[in-house]
C-alpha cells in the first residue's frame, strides 16, 4: 500500500555536480528521518530523512564510491562534488535514498523519526524558534571585538 501523501513515481534525483542521477519507479518502502550518531556524522547534518526503495526500482547514471559504515551498509557518495546518496544494505534487496537529494525533495513525506534516543535536542520540533519562509532578514553578528 503506497504511502497516499506522496506524489506519484517516479522520483528522481542525484548529486549537486549533476555528475550522478537516479531515478526510482516505485512506491517508496517507507521515509524515515533517522537522528542517529551515524547518519548524523556520515551526512553532517542534524539527521538524515532518506526513503527506501526496492533495489530494482531504483536505477542511477554515474559512478558513486561507496563507504562500509557498518556491518550491515554501504553508504555511497558523489566522488567529485561530495554530495550523499544512495544507502545499500547488505542484507536486503532495498536501497535508500536522501530525500534531500530528490529533484522535489518534499514529494516523499517521511512517516516517523528513528534513533530519537541520539537526536540532538534542537532537531526534534515542536520549537518556539523564529521561521522564516526564506532568508533570514536578520544579518549575522559580528565577531566580537579584538
Ligand atoms: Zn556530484
Ligand atoms: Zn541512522
Amino acid at each position: 500500500m503506497p504511502y497516499t501523501r506522496n506524489a506519484p513515481p517516479p522520483y528522481r534525483g542525484g548529486c549537486l555536480c549533476g555528475a550522478v542521477r537516479y531515478c526510482a519507479t516505485a512506491p517508496t518502502l517507507g521515509a524515515r528521518i533517522c537522528h542517529c550518531t551515524t547518519c548524523r556524522a556520515a551526512t553532517a547534518a542534524p539527521f538524515l530523512a532518506q526513503a527506501q526503495f526496492a533495489r530494482r526500482d531504483l536505477s542511477w547514471q554515474g559512478t558513486t564510491a561507496r563507504w562500509r559504515s557498518s556491518e550491515r551498509l554501504y553508504r555511497h557518495f558523489c566522488p567529485r562534488c561530495g554530495t550523499r546518496l544512495f544507502l545499500e544494505p547488505r542484507d536486503a534487496p532495498r536501497i535508500g535514498i536522501p530525500l534531500a537529494t530528490l529533484d522535489d525533495p518534499a514529494a516523499i513525506r517521511p512517516e516517523m523519526h528513528v534513533w530519537t534516543c541520539e537526536a540532538l535536542p534542537w532537531a526534534l520540533g515542536p520549537d518556539d524558534l523564529p521561521r522564516f519562509a526564506q532568508a533570514s532578514p536578520l544579518p549575522y553578528r559580528s565577531p566580537a571585538e579584538g
